[in-house]
């Protein structure tokens, strides 16, 4: 049989990388031919790359959670047609999609690479072209038994290769968008692409499926001196809220005055869900150290350990959209589903 050699299905959704100013300054994405237009290096990969575009581009502060279900369609569909994929994404959001992809996409043996830039993909001194040719490179990557190299939702940027549910944008300028605080890279690009083999995940051999039912109702209450009983109350007892992210201070501190515990044990006697992730960027709650952890750990807040808040609320999404138990939702937040949080 003919070896129809290494493929990989480009989905361009919109995002900076694909952008160009209007008459009046702003930016506003262009087409898939336009931008192929200013990456000819990928004609001269060896690989099969076909692309899907999304219609209308988007800049993605416009995400919303029938993306992530459209993407993981396409994938789904055209899984057994490629050897990877990469998503071309705005940098606002993308490491929500790729904490969310990461939970909906389930024995995934293949790597899909989110990837954008900072600059427009026409700029003299974009960042833009070395992302996309770096990612596809990665995406078509093979072991020497045949298997995917990276087979992850990973988001690729400034020559590193993150765990995208480890993932956070940290600088809105610089080429350097993007920190995995808690975890290390999975490769680095240099004049090689130096891969991380012990940090990386292997698939089980079930069969890859995806899970595209979201549960949304997830607000997050970040606590911070002067807030008042009233926004406390409003957050954590809203009658949509199904859960509730609670980042707090460094290893899982908060207020510990009588209004503001009564507030939380009264939400989760409710039955809502309660999850604590810290504000730090890097780093771990643990609500045994203080006393004021330790309240919040008697009134039934469940730990998010090292998780980021960007895959606290993709896990939640996911969770709550897989099951109306919460007892079976908070049970299934302490498991380290994705690679997303640390054993300790
Ligand atoms: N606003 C843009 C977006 O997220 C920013 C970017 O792509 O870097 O789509």
């Amino acid at each position: 049989m003919q070896d129809k050699g290494p493929s990989v299905l480009l989905i361009y959704t919109g995002g900076t990388i694909g952008m160009k100013e209007d008459g009046r300054g702003a930016l506003t994405p262009f087409d898939f031919d336009g931008l192929m237009g200013f990456v000819p290096e990928l004609g001269r990969f060896t690989c099969r790359i076909d692309h899907y575009s999304f219609s209308p581009l988007i800049d993605s502060s416009d995400v919303e959670p029938g993306l992530w279900v459209r993407l993981a369609e396409i994938i789904r569909d055209r899984y057994d047609d490629y050897d990877g994929f990469v998503i071309l994404h705005g940098t606002d959001t993308m490491a929500y999609s790729a904490s969310v992809l990461s939970f909906m996409l389930e024995n995934l043996s293949k790597p899909v690479i989110f990837t954008g830039s900072q600059l427009p993909v026409g700029r003299p001194r974009t960042d833009g072209k070395e992302n996309l040719i770096s990612s596809v490179e990665i995406a078509v990557a093979k072991d020497s038994d045949g298997s995917a190299v990276v087979p992850e939702v990973c988001i690729f940027f400034n020559s590193q290769l993150l765990r995208g549910n480890r993932s956070t944008k940290a600088d809105s300028t610089s080429f350097h968008a993007f920190r995995s605080p808690n975890y290390p890279p999975l490769a680095t690009a240099g004049i090689d692409i130096l891969y991380n083999e012990k940090h990386i995940m292997h698939p089980s051999s079930e069969a890859f499926r995806i899970n595209t039912s979201l549960d949304t109702r997830v607000s997050i209450l970040k606590v911070h001196p002067g807030i008042t009983p009233q926004v406390v109350r409003d957050i954590l007892l809203g009658s949509d809220t199904r859960a509730v992210i609670i980042e707090t201070y460094g290893s899982g501190n908060a207020i510990s005055k009588d209004w503001f515990v009564d507030i939380v044990r009264e939400s989760s006697a409710m039955g809502k869900i309660l999850l604590n992730v810290t504000q730090c960027l890097a780093g771990t709650v643990n609500m045994d150290i203080y006393a004021t952890g330790r309240a919040l750990r008697d009134a039934g807040v469940v730990s998010g350990r090292d998780l980021t808040t960007e895959a606290a609320l993709a896990k939640l999404f996911c969770l709550m959209g897989s099951t109306s138990d919460n007892a079976e939702v908070k049970r299934r937040l302490e498991l380290n589903l994705r690679g997303e949080i640390s054993s300790f």
